[in-house]
């Protein structure tokens, strides 16, 4: 804690944190990784993985137990704790704080990816874990048998779709879109499936029930109409949303709140890196994840050693 200053410390344990703290620990620096929630990120989220170069399919928990087993092999620290604020002083040390005290560091790697974006109702957080959900791996199995809308035609959407059709009697994909914008594989074996069906054009405007979801009303943009959808949950997946407010005394933030930086992963502050998906950047995946925390990892090494 505040008494050791650490080489590196990695806010984030997702792909792009662990990455980056294995590159570290090979580099020979002392390297902490600072995770508020659960350990190895959103890909814990994903059912299958398909296009990770090199496995055929995997699922996200494997693929994050995995790579926290590495990072942690490679003599890692890792602890569970949720970063509030960063300095840095006259002297380029980092003050890192935490609920759960202050972390010091020589330089910083913010990996802290994203959060799912909410539907944005009045009364949505009522809903939460009585009808509403941003996670079909954490909670598909509560809705065996029964229909579910998903929200959203992306891949995460269709992924999430997929997996709750093998198990749900029905499964609705509501799209604000006249098209889905997800991979055509994914679309394809969903085209393919007997008990789903799509809603284009439409967003969701209400969620009702008494205690527990009972419908949505979704409103049709192209018609300028409303019509109810009798459900029995939703799975939200409308995409993703920074977290950078802890990290704007250190780092430009861009005005969607994404971490400004080039591609060699440094902001401008001297000793401050970013990698990940809370980057500002076009493609946000695994594999680009784990690429920035490779890049962040070797430049924060370098940075060290010459200084
Ligand atoms: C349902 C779903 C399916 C997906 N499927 C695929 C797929 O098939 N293939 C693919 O390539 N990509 C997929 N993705 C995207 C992929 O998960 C992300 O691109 C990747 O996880 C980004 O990694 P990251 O390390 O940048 O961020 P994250 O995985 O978001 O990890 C960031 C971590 O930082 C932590 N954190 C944030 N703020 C703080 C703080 N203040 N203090 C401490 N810790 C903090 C978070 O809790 C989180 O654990 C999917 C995503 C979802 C949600």
């Amino acid at each position: 804690m505040a008494d050791n200053i650490y080489d590196i410390l990695i806010v984030g344990s997702g792909p792009a944190g662990l990455t980056a703290a294995i590159y570290a620990r090979r580099a020979g620096k002392s390297v902490i990784v600072l995770e508020k929630e659960v350990f190895g990120g959103q890909i814990t989220h994903s059912p299958k993985i398909e296009n990770y170069p090199g496995y055929l399919e995997m699922s996200g928990n494997d693929f994050a137990e995995k790579l926290l087993e590495q990072a942690q092999n490679q003599g890692a620290e890792i602890d569970l704790a949720e970063v509030l604020d960063v300095t840095a002083d006259s002297e380029g040390i980092k003050h890192v704080m935490t609920d759960s005290g202050e972390y010091l560091c020589k330089a910083l790697i913010i990996a802290a990816g994203s959060k799912h974006r909410e539907l944005g109702l009045p009364n949505e957080e009522d809903f939460v874990g009585r009808g509403i959900s941003y996670c079909a791996v954490c909670d598909g199995a509560f809705y065996a048998g029964k229909h579910v809308a998903v929200i959203g035609g992306g891949n995460s959407a269709l992924q999430e779709a997929v997996m709750l059709a093998e198990r749900c009697s029905q499964v609705t994909v509501v799209q604000n879109l006249p098209f889905l914008t997800g991979e055509e594989q994914l679309a394809n074996k969903l085209f393919s499936m007997d008990n789903v069906d799509f809603i284009y054009n439409s967003v969701v405007e209400a969620a009702e029930g008494d205690g527990e979801l009972k419908r949505l009303i979704l409103h049709n943009t192209e018609k300028g109409q409303s019509v109810p959808l009798e459900v029995d949950g939703v799975f939200v997946a409308i995409g993703q949303l920074p977290e950078n407010g802890p990290f704007r005394n250190v780092a430009k933030l861009a005005v969607n709140g994404y971490i400004e930086a080039g591609e060699d992963c440094m902001t401008g502050t001297p000793g401050v890196f970013v990698a990940g998906d809370c980057r500002q950047k076009n493609v946000r995946q695994i594999t680009t994840a784990t690429g920035d925390g490779a890049i962040a990892a070797v430049a924060a090494c370098r940075w060290i050693d010459s200084n």
